[in-house]
């Protein structure tokens, strides 16, 4: 985006491969069945460590069920089946020596519409996944943590004083980015969002796009995103996913973003993205 200052990733990449540090996320061939309905056909992409990866293109082309397959979530619907790999950082996620759990810590999600627990505070909200993963430290280095995770997701400012509140109580823009603090306290390095302000005011919308610009120093970030503004501001590189009648969804075209936005090299790209279909 114009006003919002891009750091070089290079300047900042930490690629030690532990939690937190920069890590390149590599679709290869991936082609995705549910029953006999197959919905992608050998989509590969590369999404590059520290860099934002928009996916653009019409309903039900495939983006919702590629992202999921990019954290082994595809496999909790049990018609689905897949065929190819998923890289980060050269090791495949769906290796049988590789563990569920692991990816999934790796690779964090946020959806379209938030899902912070409504009930537990904005404290326990962000440290959530610490329980799930039985990750345990001591009160003040969870308290840390918390501080970090809401400055990271853009919130502390807006909640500091009332973090024993419930995260049901806060509005739609501050869930969602509580939602992303909580998905970062356990240290993804990749960030998966599908549309994760389609459900939010442009105010909201545009506070949670300058947080991504910001995140994108320390975790590689994939977004799904039908709003084609939004995808100049942020992302680095696009692909456009596309399904013809009765066909399953493919990459027609992906590239770096002001180059596809200016100068498509596919009709049909340029159509999508000056809003003809
Ligand atoms: P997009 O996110 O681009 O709108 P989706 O990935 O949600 O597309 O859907 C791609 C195709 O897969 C669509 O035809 C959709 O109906 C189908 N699909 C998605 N989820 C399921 C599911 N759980 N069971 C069966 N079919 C599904
Ligand atoms: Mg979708």
């Amino acid at each position: 985006g114009a006003d919002v200052p891009r750091l070089d990733p290079a300047t900042s990449i930490d690629r030690s491969g532990a939690p937190g540090s920069l890590a390149e996320l590599e679709a290869r061939e991936i082609t995705a069945w549910f029953g006999d309905h197959k919905v992608l056909d050998r989509v590969s992409l590369t999404m590059p460590a520290g860099g934002i990866t928009a996916l653009i293109g019409p309903s039900g082309c495939g983006k919702s069920t590629f992202l999921r397959i990019l954290n082994r979530m595809h496999e909790l619907v049990p018609s689905a089946q897949l065929a190819g790999e998923v890289l980060l950082d050269g090791e495949d996620i769906y290796d049988p020596g590789k563990r569920l759990i692991d990816a999934r810590r790796a690779i964090g999600m946020v959806f379209q519409k938030p899902n912070p627990f409504p009930a537990m505070s904005i404290r326990e909200n962000v440290l959530a996944g610490l329980k799930l993963t039985g990750t345990r430290m001591p009160r003040g280095d969870k308290d840390d943590l918390v501080e970090s995770c809401l400055v990271k997701g853009g919130l502390w400012n807006e909640v500091k004083d009332r973090l024993d509140a419930p995260g049901g109580g806060l509005s739609g823009g501050q869930q969602q980015r509580l939602c992303i603090a909580r998905s970062l306290a356990i240290r993804p390095r990749v960030l998966l969002m599908d549309e994760p302000c389609s459900a939010l005011d442009p105010t909201s919308t545009r506070v949670i796009e300058e947080t991504m610009l910001e995140l994108a120093r320390e975790v590689t970030i994939v977004i799904v995103t039908h709003n084609m503004q939004q995808a100049a501001r942020v992302s680095d590189q696009c692909a456009f996913f596309l399904a013809s009648q009765g066909q399953p969804g493919v990459i027609v075209e992906h590239g770096n973003t002001e180059a596809m936005f200016q100068s498509p090299q596919d009709s049909r790209t340029y159509d999508y993205v000056n809003g003809r279909f």
